[in-house]
């Protein structure tokens, strides 16, 4: 491992890339639906929410607008989703042939509110050498963290943050 390599966390599809423009792209409710599990979030289940992930169909308008960006683009899945579903996360974007360079989850005993974790690595991209042109997210929280921190924000309707 390597500082090229990025944070241990960071997880590259074809290996490193030492930065230029990205773009963050969110996973739930961005590219992938799990709508039908949003009654489980609400009742705060989460074990069993997050267990049915692999089993949630592709949003097919995001997936092919992520497929249609720029070759010289890094297109940067950043997911709250917990550390335990990368291998399932992996299977799923194989599965469903979704565009990515680097994969980034939770990394072990990350605590806090999402924005949180999703600002500290926007720090990181950068400090990586990553131009972040805009982002892709569904909750509101998380569009204005990156309105704050200097990253357009395209904000996609899930509606899973009306309840
Ligand atoms: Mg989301």
């Amino acid at each position: 491992m390597s500082e090229y390599d990025g944070p241990s966390h960071w997880r590259w599809r074809d290996g490193p890339i030492g930065g230029g423009p990205a773009v963050i792209v969110d996973v739930d409710g961005v590219i992938s639906d799990g709508n039908n599990r949003q009654h489980l979030a609400q009742a705060r289940r989460w074990d069993e929410f997050f267990a049915g992930c692999p089993d949630d169909p592709p949003l097919e308008a995001t997936v092919a607008l992520v497929g249609s960006l720029a070759a010289d683009l890094t297109v940067v899945l950043l997911t709250a989703r917990p550390w335990h579903l990368l291998s399932d996360t992996l299977g799923w974007l194989k599965m469903h042939e979704v565009r990515w360079d680097l994969l980034i989850l939770r990394p072990p005993n990350s605590g806090g509110p999402s924005r949180a974790y999703k600002a500290t690595e926007v720090d990181n991209l950068r400090h990586h050498g990553f131009d972040l042109l805009y982002a892709l997210e569904d909750d509101p929280r998380n569009v204005e963290m990156y309105a704050g921190a200097d990253v357009p924000c395209v904000y996609v309707y899930s509606g899973y943050y009306d309840r």
